[in-house]
């Protein structure tokens, strides 16, 4: 499957890894938007938050266990925000599901 994150996953890509475990990987954003940007994702693959379902909705659990072990190891102590784009209008432009951890400062409040 022609997928990026899923390359990275597999360490066909280089990538800045913070965190591993039997089914997350999480790493460094190639663009970041604060002070920490960090990228969570699922290993297996799938492609936005609208294709959630019963069946796979495990891996989101375990993504939202992973993330504040990430943060504590990233010294996150005062916050940070977590934000899924999906599909067209949520401007998501890489097809595997991620969540984006970022912190490291106070961030605008808008949400768009
Ligand atoms: P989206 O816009 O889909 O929510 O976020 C995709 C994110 O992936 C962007 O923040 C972008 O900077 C990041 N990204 C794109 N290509 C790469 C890459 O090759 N490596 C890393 N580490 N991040 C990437
Ligand atoms: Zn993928």
């Amino acid at each position: 499957m022609d997928c990026l994150f899923c390359k990275i996953i597999a360490g066909e890509i280089p990538s800045s890894k913070v965190y591993e475990d039997e089914n997350v990987y999480a790493f460094r954003d190639i663009n970041p938007q604060a002070p920490v940007h960090v990228l969570v994702v699922p290993k297996t693959h799938i492609c936005c938050a609208d294709k959630i379902d019963a069946a796979n909705s495990a891996c989101i659990a375990r993504i939202f266990e992973a993330i504040p072990k990430i943060a504590a190891q990233e010294g996150l102590t005062n916050g940070y925000r977590i934000i899924n784009n999906c599909g067209e209008d949520g401007c998501q432009t890489v097809k595997h599901l991620h969540f984006h951890i970022l912190g490291g400062k106070k961030l605008p409040e808008n949400m768009g």
